[in-house]
């Protein structure tokens, strides 16, 4: 057996030890789930379990993030293995708390148990001596872009700058240190197989938006009123004529919700909420479907004589997996499950959804592989982890395995990973994009 080999088995071995106290983790947190920015609860037991493991951590960052070291017996480079903290809300969840509707329908609490279970391989006995570098272990919050009002609120009280975990990890630095990053996603999908990497998704811009009419009474005086509701209704309708404009091949998704539609019914609407997303393959399709959604906003407003307030909150870039990374993670999860069960998808196939790893992935190299461990559909009622040694294990295990790869010896596949791949763009010109893409208006017809 190979140095590297013989470093493998120890990691596997390891994570093995530790199967129950991972598994018992992720369940753990899949019965106390919180939504983006709200991960109080869940930071703290990440915060504890870290404490366990004596892993050196810093917490709050952006509002609940996390983040520890596993330095190696050499300086080199820090690779970050991430979990996100976050739940959604999805009503009627078998999980879902029932007092907020928080719950976990996209399966991030078993990426909490993947990066400890990473930690736990890497601290075998000679394992963390053998690298040359780092790892950065990182509970981010927020991925999820919803509550976007509450977002909003806290952008405006200066409680944070960019709005997504990882976006407002890139902002303050937390990155800085980081040379590539790797986290894995629970997949339903039967052509994620059990382990798929490659393809790509949308990118996205987020909406808040306050139709602001007039209140007056529904019965005696509606023609003293201007119906907000009304304005918004229209608006959606617009929004829903300009679909046929859309080419297939941009992916565009216009989708949103109303938050609030009105205070009592026998009183005109005056003031009605809507959260919305533009998405598509890239920025330049995005701004584009983004524009028509304004004009159909703008389009509600003038037919009531309503106000709009639209703000345009910048959202997520498309991924772009990392070759290289893609390749040393494929080779390992083949070991773990066979390599019948381990999917490759073509760099352009868009699974439609959006995620701020598509940040990440502008500044440095990530890989972001699923792992097919979960039923049911994404984001809805019946989305249920039913193997958890998949869910948890396996892709804890992968990971870890790239990491001995990436930076045993003297770094040299990591060195090689880098020199490859040159990132899109730096921080400061991420950062200049993100910030162009943040814009209020006020629509208010004569
Ligand atoms: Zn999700
Ligand atoms: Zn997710």
């Amino acid at each position: 057996m190979s140095n590297i080999e013989e470093l493998k088995a120890k990691v596997k071995a390891a994570i093995d030890e530790r199967r129950d106290w991972l598994i018992d983790i992720a369940r753990t947190i899949l019965d106390n789930p919180e939504p983006g920015f709200h991960e109080v609860k869940t930071s703290r037991y990440v915060s504890e379990k870290l404490n366990e493991l004596r892993i050196a951590h810093e917490t709050g960052i952006a509002l609940t993030g996390i983040k520890g070291y596993l330095r190696g017996g050499r300086p080199g480079p820090t690779v970050a293995v991430i979990g996100e903290l976050d739940s959604l809300r999805v009503l009627e969840h078998a999980h879902a708390d029932p007092e907020t509707g928080a719950a976990h329908a996209c399966g991030h609490h078993c990426q909490i148990g993947m990066m400890l279970g990473v930690a736990v391989g890497l601290m075998a006995p000679d394992v963390r001596d053998a690298l040359t570098g780092n790892v950065a272990l990182m509970a981010v919050p927020a991925e999820e872009f919803i509550d976007v009002e509450y977002r909003w609120n806290l952008h405006q009280e200066g409680k944070l700058g960019l709005m997504a975990g990882k976006q407002e990890f890139i902002r303050l630095g937390a990155f800085d240190d980081v040379d590539m990053a790797m986290m894995v996603h629970t997949s339903a999908a039967p052509e994620d197989k059990r382990f798929s990497v490659g393809g790509t998704n949308n990118g996205h811009v987020v909406k808040y938006v306050r139709f602001v009419g007039k209140a007056s009474h529904a019965g005696g005086a509606p023609h003293q009123g201007v119906n907000a509701l009304q304005a918004a209704m229209i608006a959606l309708n617009a929004l829903n004529a300009q679909r046929e404009t859309m080419r297939n091949e941009d992916t565009i998704r216009l989708h949103g919700i109303l938050t609030r539609g009105g205070a009592a019914v026998n009183s005109v609407p005056a003031d009605v909420r809507y959260e919305g997303r533009v998405r598509g393959r890239d920025a330049a399709v995005i701004a584009d479907a983004n524009a028509k959604m304004d004009r159909c906003l703008r389009a509600g407003a003038l037919a009531l004589g309503a106000k709009v307030e639209i703000v345009t909150i910048p959202g997520y870039l498309p991924i772009k997996n990392d070759e290289a990374l893609m390749d040393l993670f494929k080779s390992n999860a083949r070991v773990l499950v066979g390599a019948s069960e381990v999917a490759t998808h073509s760099s352009d196939r868009n699974r439609g959804g959006s995620t701020d790893m598509g940040d990440v992935s502008q500044i440095m190299p990530v890989v972001h592989p699923y792992t097919g461990a979960a039923t049911g559909t994404g984001h809805g009622t019946d989305y249920i982890i039913n193997d958890y040694e998949q869910a948890v294990i396996n892709p804890a295990k992968a990971m870890a395995m790239t990491v001995v790869d990436l930076l045993t010896g003297d770094a040299a596949k990591a060195k090689e990973v880098l020199a490859k791949s040159p990132p899109p763009m730096t921080k400061d010109q991420y950062l200049a994009l993100q910030s162009s893409r943040l814009v209020e208006e006020v629509y208010e017809p004569v």
